[in-house]
């Protein structure tokens, strides 16, 4: 039978008309308009493309966007100067910063400088300690948005085997995390698989929920899944081009044959990608309320 197809271009879509609600509401009641500043450094054509399609989000659901673009030769010392400025500016509630930087910047500098309460990304290490420990704070974007797709497809994750396949700070690991938690959308039973893991079907072969974030075509094939397992590809590969240039995309699981034997599965594209950039919108909407002490 084939597998139910999880789209999550359908279910961003939801979740972007319950937040252009919130927003209107934020400003009817309370005078607030949620604020995010993107950062771009450099001109990296998919970077670029990227915050055009936050900045466009954020457009649509009437959250405030600053876009700050600086040369990549930008100094280190000057974009700290900047994160310094946005993080004490009250019309911004979320920064977010591009990345990859250019090689002279320290990555981590920069993000670690980023306050806490406006880290709309999750990749501070106050939010990733606290996501840890089970406490509230900003869950980075993409991990967020499978968790998403997992409760609004009615995915039962309590008690579940979950196998997840890459252990990344922005994908593996933090997913992994969360779905060892107690709560809604969590409470499984969770394996990380990565390039040393000695046999990985073994493990994928076990999964009930498996969750494919490797980065590279057809780590996922039909004879490493079970009857029946949901399948959530995270992976964005470019496999070609159109005749008109346009990028030809591929996940990283075999979809054409695992459909085959999956209760439910994510397309790529249109399946975790569109919920990425709905995840940040919530984060800005969130952080908007918490600073305007808001319950
Ligand atoms: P990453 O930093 O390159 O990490 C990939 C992970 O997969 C690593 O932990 C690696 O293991 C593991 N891995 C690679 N090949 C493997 C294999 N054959 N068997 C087992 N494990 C393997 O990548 P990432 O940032 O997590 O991203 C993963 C994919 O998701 C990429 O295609 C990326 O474009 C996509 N992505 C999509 C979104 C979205 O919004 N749709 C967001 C973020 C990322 P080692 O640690 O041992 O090297």
């Amino acid at each position: 039978m084939a597998a139910k197809i999880i789209s999550g271009t359908e279910i961003a879509k939801q979740i972007r008309a319950e937040l252009k609600e919130e927003v209107a509401n934020l400003k009817a009641k309370h005078d607030i308009t949620p604020g995010l500043a993107t950062v771009l450094v450099g001109d990296d054509p998919a970077s670029k493309v990227y915050v055009g399609q936050k900045e466009k989000g954020c457009a649509e659901l009437g959250i405030y966007s600053e876009r700050i673009d600086v040369a990549a030769d930008t100094t280190e010392s000057e974009l700290l100067a900047l994160i310094d400025r946005l993080n004490r500016d009250p019309k911004i509630n979320g920064i977010l910063v591009q990345l990859p930087l250019p090689k002279h910047i320290d990555e981590r500098k920069v993000l670690y400088a980023i306050d806490p309460a406006k880290d709309v990304d999750g990749f501070h290490p106050v939010n990733v300690g606290k996501l840890m420990i089970g406490t509230r704070c900003f869950l980075p974007c993409t991990p967020h948005g499978i968790q998403e797709l997992l409760i609004r497809s009615g995915v039962e994750t309590a008690g579940a085997e979950v196998v997840v396949v890459g252990r990344s700070n922005i994908v593996g690991k933090p997913i992994a995390n969360m779905l060892i938690q107690k709560g809604k959308g969590a409470d499984a039973t969770v394996t990380v698989c990565h390039t040393r893991t000695k046999d990985m079907a073994f493990h994928t072969r076990r999964a009930d929920i498996l969750i494919v974030a490797a980065g590279r075509p057809k780590t996922v094939t039909a004879d490493m899944v079970k009857e029946g397992v949901v399948v959530i590809d995270v992976g964005v590969n470019r496999i070609g081009q159109t005749p008109e240039g346009k990028a030809i995309l591929a996940g990283d699981v075999d979809f054409e044959s695992v459909k085959e034997k999956a209760s439910a599965i994510t397309p790529v594209p249109g399946g975790v990608g569109p919920m990425t950039i709905t995840m940040l919108m919530q984060n800005t909407v969130e952080a908007a309320k918490e600073q305007g002490h808001v319950a």
